[in-house]
């Protein structure tokens, strides 16, 4: 057998700004053996800032000016965590993350970008729309765009003097180039463009004329109000809509943080762009600043020290030299004027025109083109080793011996007690005694899932939502779990730091519904399950449960969630799914079951079950009683963003097989829609059969509780043709408006 490899060291990337993109490429293409590295951030995409203008100017797509960090750590064997940082504890080794457990690390690095400074002008937080974070830009413009529809005059005011505000103003008058708009620039300094050679500022200043742009140099804005601006020469600006970009400004959490700051409060690194004062912090991009070669903020830098930060990380953790870097002086500046013109700018030279831009627009797309055509076959180099990871002379024991370390469950037992008393409390015993529901009824399910996200507090709230789904499909509220889990070999700090994200996660949902989580059992194995042993009792107060086969002619079939998830965790694991479209399904799959429970069970529905493994088409059969036909319309469907698209390239689920056997879908007419009905769904919704009485009213409180797509998919329908006959193949008659009906007289297997 294979000797498994064995992490034993944290890399933790925080913030997927240009340094680290470029970085974390880098790193995946000559890999440490031995090392984790884990990305943070607070969104799949971020924003490669040379194509910002063009994308506001309706030159480029949001996907041609956005690396999407999810798929491209997919690709790089990386694990993606999308949470947000708040601060950094040096000496404890810990990122702490908003809404989330901290994590640990051995070495970090930080590359977060920086953000205009809203807080000395009053108001300006209230009012104005920073540049940064990009996605929120994004976001306000589109807002923007889609009420400017109306055809009401409006003003837009840019504050800031650099590259960016210019670039920025110039792309919204020509998207806006037919709009009744107005729009300001507002320079602080008495000049465009501090820094440039008086050519390209004149080219800037003849675009500016020419596109209407009105600029105001030399007056800085003293006070931000709603709709208008006071600037500090004494004049007033009225403004329907005001963007800020100004200096870059750092998080203040930093300095806070009492990691080493220059005087503007940016990360001060050396020359090897490791935090002044910390052995296992680096940081790069917007948010340091080298203090021996300070350099504006700019893209370009942040570019240029990836190879840099790159080598580093990996020289630090292989106990090798590190290098120095040596930012350049000078830059070559292409700024974008608008229209398909653009201006350079570097030392005696200054161009501009058409080509210029054509020129900028191969130099960005080719940039681009290193995260959107990544190589499917890495190159196969043999791979260095962390000094500390020696072969193993022995092989690793099974039976009792395959246990985690006490010291890695003892250690993250005790920390999840403390965040967790209630629903986590100490070890009792070898067993556990549990007191009899009151109802006398008790339900009890198991449910393990493989690794299906790489980040562990995620992977645990899905495992813990889809054990308890089984509960909330019977219609019964969940009392306690016993945990089953099998952890990655690893040192024991790194199984101490995954064992605590896994169990914290399945904490969060256990806590939210009020389950104690009393015990379990980990090992060590190959890879990742996980997985609870759930018991509760019934929600109703007379103790009924929801039965799986109790649909009656006419129940309407409420399909409480959208499908898709086999297809689209499928082309994850091929690095071909796009991370907007893996979060979407991410936050339906976190929806809990709970509330459409207790809905379906004051709603009276006749039967339930929940959507997993044997997809929509295979659970909709369990539920069928002999005689009984299911009437489904196929575009009624809800369906998960990019599902669809998926299953059109041909990607699906390694169970879609089984499944459609299980279904036993005739040949011919087929359609995307229909393999929808086969993809097998992880911490899928609740499929209900409620009378025609109350499926209006029932619909519409899924759908006011949180179950926004929640839709009728069908009807449950008699056929006297097929009772008794003990027929088990699923009729499909998709060629008639869309539409097939299910037939089914079997023993249907077990619940998923
Ligand atoms: C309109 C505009 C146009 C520009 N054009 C150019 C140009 O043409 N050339 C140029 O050189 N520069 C340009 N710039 C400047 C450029 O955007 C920045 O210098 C550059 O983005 C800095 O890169 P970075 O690697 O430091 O971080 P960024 O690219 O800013 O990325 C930071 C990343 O960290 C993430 N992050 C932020 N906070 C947290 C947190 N708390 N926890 C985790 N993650 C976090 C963000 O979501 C983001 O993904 C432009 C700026 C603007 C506003």
């Amino acid at each position: 057998m294979l000797s498994p490899v064995i992490r034993r060291r944290d890399l933790l990337l925080l913030g997927g700004g240009h340094a680290h993109a470029l970085a974390l490429r880098m790193l995946a293409m000559r890999p440490v053996e031995g090392l984790r590295i884990t990305l943070v951030s607070p969104a799949s995409h971020t924003p490669y800032s040379g194509m910002l203008p063009g994308l506001i100017a309706g030159h480029y797509r949001f996907e041609d000016t956005h690396i999407d960090l999810a798929r491209l750590c997919q690709w790089a064997d990386v694990r993606f965590v999308t949470a947000e940082a708040t601060g950094v504890d040096a000496l404890r080794r810990r990122v702490h993350l908003a809404g989330r457990p901290s994590l640990g690390y051995d070495l970090l690095s930080i590359d977060i970008g920086s953000q205009p400074e809203l807080d000395s002008v009053p108001g300006a937080r209230a009012f104005a729309i920073p540049v940064k974070p990009v996605a929120q830009l994004w976001s306000r413009w589109l807002a923007l765009a889609s009420e400017l529809a109306d055809g009401r005059p409006r003003r837009i005011a840019v504050v800031g003097g650099g590259a960016g505000s210019v670039e920025l103003v110039l792309a919204m008058a020509h998207r806006l180039r037919d709009a009744p708009v107005t729009l300001y620039l507002i320079c602080g300094t008495p000049e465009l463009l501090p820094g440039y050679r008086p050519a390209a500022r004149r080219a800037v200043a003849r675009a500016l004329a020419q596109a209407g742009v009105t600029a105001y140099c030399g007056a800085r804005v003293s006070t931000v109000e709603r709709d208008r601006i006071e600037l500090d020469d004494g004049r007033e600006l009225a403004q329907d809509a005001l963007f800020w970009c100004t200096a870059a400004a750092p998080v203040p959490w930093l300095q806070e943080s009492g990691l080493a700051t220059d005087a503007r409060g940016f990360l001060a690194v050396d020359d090897t762009l490791r935090v002044e004062g910390e052995a296992a912090i680096f940081a790069a991009g917007d948010v340091a600043t080298q203090t021996r070669h300070p350099r504006p903020k700019a893209g370009v830098y942040a570019v240029r020290q990836a190879p840099v930060l790159a080598h580093n990380l990996r020289a630090q953790l292989l106990g090798r030299p590190l290098r120095q870097h040596r930012p350049q002086r000078r830059f070559l500046s292409l700024l974008s004027l608008g229209e398909r013109r653009a201006v350079a700018d570097r030392g005696l030279l200054t161009a501009s025109g058409a080509w210029v831009w054509r020129w900028k627009d191969r130099i960005d797309r080719r940039f681009m083109a290193r995260f959107s055509d990544l190589p499917e076959a890495m190159p196969t180099t043999t791979p260095e080793r962390l000094p500390e990871a020696q072969p193993r002379a022995q092989a690793f024991c099974g039976g009792c011996g395959a246990k985690v370390g006490g010291s890695a469950l003892g250690n993250a037992l005790a920390r999840l007690r403390r965040d967790y008393p209630e629903h986590c409390p100490a070890e009792a015993d070898d067993a556990v005694a549990m007191p009899l529901p009151a109802s006398g009824r008790q339900v009890q399910s198991l449910d393990l899932l493989r690794g299906l996200v790489e980040d562990p507090w995620l992977m645990g709230r899905l495992a813990a939502l889809h054990a308890l789904s089984d509960l909330h499909a019977c219609g019964a509220r969940p009392l306690s779990a016993l945990a089953a889990l099998t952890l990655p070999f690893a040192s024991p700090d790194l199984q101490e730091r995954e064992l605590e994200q896994l169990l914290a996660g399945a904490l969060h949902e256990f806590a939210a519904a009020d389950c104690k989580l009393l015990g379990g059992h980990s090992l060590q194995g190959h890879e990742l399950a996980l997985g609870f042993a759930v018991q509760g009792e019934p929600m109703a107060v007379d103790g009924h449960l929801l039965p799986k086969r109790g649909l009656v002619a006419g129940d309407r079939l409420i399909l409480c969630k959208p499908l898709g998830t086999g297809t689209l965790f499928a082309a994850h694991m091929q690095a071909r799914a796009d991370g907007r479209d893996i979060a979407a399904a991410l936050e339906s799959m976190l929806l809990s079951n709970a509330s459409a429970a207790r809905l379906a069970v004051a709603a009276g529905v006749s039967a339930a079950t929940d959507i997993t493994g044997f997809g929509l088409a295979g659970h909709l059969r369990e539920m069928l009683l002999p005689g009984q036909s299911a009437s489904l319309d196929l575009a009624a469907l809800p369906v998960l963003p990019g599902a669809l698209h998926c299953l059109e390239n041909g990607i699906l689920s390694t169970a879609q097989a089984d499944n459609e056997v299980l279904a036993e879908l005739p040949p011919g007419a087929d359609s995307t829609r229909r393999q929808l009905l086969c993809d097998p769904q992880t911490c899928g919704g609740l499929l209900l059969g409620a009378p025609p009485a109350a499926a209006d009213d029932l619909l519409r409180q899924l759908q006011d509780e949180g179950y926004r797509q929640a839709a009728v998919i069908g009807e449950v329908c008699s056929d006297e043709e097929s009772a008794g006959a003990g027929d088990t193949r699923l009729r499909l008659r998709a060629e008639v408006d869309d539409r097939w009906e299910t037939e089914a007289g079997r023993q249907a297997p077990g619940r998923a």
